[in-house]
């Protein structure tokens, strides 16, 4: 069967060689929705997929434990991870392991978050910064040092010991509520001229500290 249009009215026909602009006259008296990007940023929603973020613990400890899954979650293969041993004079994250290379290929990424949602630990989230862009293919492959979190305020700076009497498990449930006076002193006798010293704010003890 064919398909026939409708016959036009008489209006239809007085209007027929002018009504390809009615979309265009209709929108010439709406308020207009152009952004002035980058003049002007506009906020983005708050659950945008930005640049990645490794994140810490309150006490500085890294969440990061090298595992890899985020790399094996990637459909892009965008993450490369190398783990490494984390050992008494040099700890970074609660546990055996820490991620020692991080790297992140923002020319591969596409944003998904499959690998947020592999990271066992949330060591790994995304931010709103959209703002990718840069004159050279290297400098958009992120390092570890590009995408850990900045020290909170109060925070220690990594490497130093766990908290005395904790587990990884006490981090991982949240125990840890910031850095104690013996991780600090552990930092001023090993690195005295670490920056972080000077703003460091000691917690009395974690919740799940063991005696
Ligand atoms: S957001 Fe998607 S593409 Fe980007 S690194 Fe994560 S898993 Fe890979
Ligand atoms: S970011 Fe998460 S998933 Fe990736 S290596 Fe670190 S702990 Fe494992």
């Amino acid at each position: 069967m064919r398909f026939e249009r409708d016959p036009k009215g008489p209006l239809g026909e007085i209007f027929a060689p002018v009504a390809g602009f009615g979309v265009t006259f209709s929108s010439m008296f709406r308020p207009m929705v152009t952004e002035q990007y980058p003049f002007e940023k506009v906020p983005t929603q708050p659950r945008y997929h930005g640049r990645h973020q490794l994140n810490r613990y309150p006490d500085g400890l890294e969440k990061c434990i090298g595992c890899e899954l985020c790399a094996w979650a990637c459909p892009a293969d965008a993450i490369f991870v190398q783990g490494g041993d984390n050992q008494p004079e040099e700890q970074y994250s609660p546990g055996e392991r820490y991620g020692r290379v991080y790297q992140i290929n923002y020319l591969r990424c596409i944003f998904c978050g499959l690998c947020i949602e592999a990271c066992p630990t949330r060591a790994l989230t995304m931010t709103n910064e959209y703002e990718l862009a840069g004159p050279t293919r290297e400098g958009l492959i992120y390092e570890k040092q590009d995408l850990l979190a900045p020290l909170a305020d109060g925070m220690l700076a990594a490497p130093h010991p766990m908290v005395a009497g904790t587990e990884d498990d006490d981090y991982y449930r949240g125990d840890i509520t910031g850095p104690t006076q013996d991780q600090v002193e552990w930092v001023r006798a090993n690195r005295p001229d670490d920056a972080s010293l000077a703003a460091v704010r000691p917690v009395a003890a974690a919740k799940g500290a063991r005696q």
